[in-house]
């Protein structure tokens, strides 16, 4: 059973509870037909925000936020299931990736499609984004000042999608979402917590390009996922 299922069948519990106690006439409880309204909203996403992913990109828009507007052709926000239970958060937008506005869809975006496939799930199954939403010119690494404006973005996003895992890929997703600076070799391997979500970390599909060797690695990452899963 999912986060969300869960806190429905929760919330259907209390509900059903305080509506027996209203019509039994108990008294010690407020049960006005404001109260019974507002409970008949509990756990409904709208009575906590009116945020979906579409809004976030609208406020995101022509984003001008960081330098990498300067040079960027497309913005590349995510794409999959908005209520997918895996979401991948990977560095940023390589060149495929720039031209066509879809992440991962390069050659690292193919080893990553087969790695999702490993785990019996597809791409339309689970979301895929990155820290950073445009290309850094020649794919160097993500500057701190750029993290800071767009990682608010993606953490908004996780909050719609509400997923009950993420795997961060490579150094820079991990050490963003968990707040460290520690290698990714020693971040892999295990489940972390990242908002009450499960966030395994395990190496870059395009790490594995270069060091294939490390493919075994990740494997034995995705199999701790699909345990969980
Ligand atoms: S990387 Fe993020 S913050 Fe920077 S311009 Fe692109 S969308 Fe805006």
């Amino acid at each position: 059973m999912t986060n969300c299922q869960n806190h429905t069948v929760v919330f259907e519990e209390a509900k059903r509870t305080l509506q027996f106690l209203a019509e039994t006439g108990c008294s010690g409880f407020e049960c006005s037909k404001k109260s019974l309204d507002t409970v008949n909203k509990w756990g409904k996403k709208e009575l906590f925000s009116k945020e979906t992913l579409e809004t976030i990109q609208s406020d995101l828009g022509d984003c001008r936020r960081c330098k990498l507007s300067n040079t960027r052709k497309n913005i590349v926000f995510g794409k999959g299931d908005p209520r997918a239970r895996l979401v991948f958060v990977g560095e940023g937008p390589g060149f495929d990736e720039d031209a066509s506005g879809e992440p991962f869809v390069g050659a690292a975006g193919k080893l990553l499609t087969k790695i999702i496939q490993a785990i019996k799930l597809t791409r339309e199954q689970v979301y895929i984004c990155n820290i950073l939403k445009c290309r850094p010119p020649g794919n160097r690494n993500p500057e701190p000042d750029e993290i800071n404006k767009c990682f608010p973005f993606l953490k908004r996003q996780l909050a719609v999608i509400k997923p009950d895992f993420i795997c961060t890929l490579g150094t820079f997703a991990s050490q963003t979402l968990l707040e460290t600076k520690k290698p990714i070799s020693k971040l892999r391997g295990r489940f972390y917590d990242f908002m009450g979500i499960k966030l395994i970390p395990t190496y870059h599909p395009a790490y594995l390009l270069r060091s294939p060797d490390k493919k075994r690695d990740v494997w034995e990452d995705m199999k701790k996922l699909m345990k969980e899963y």
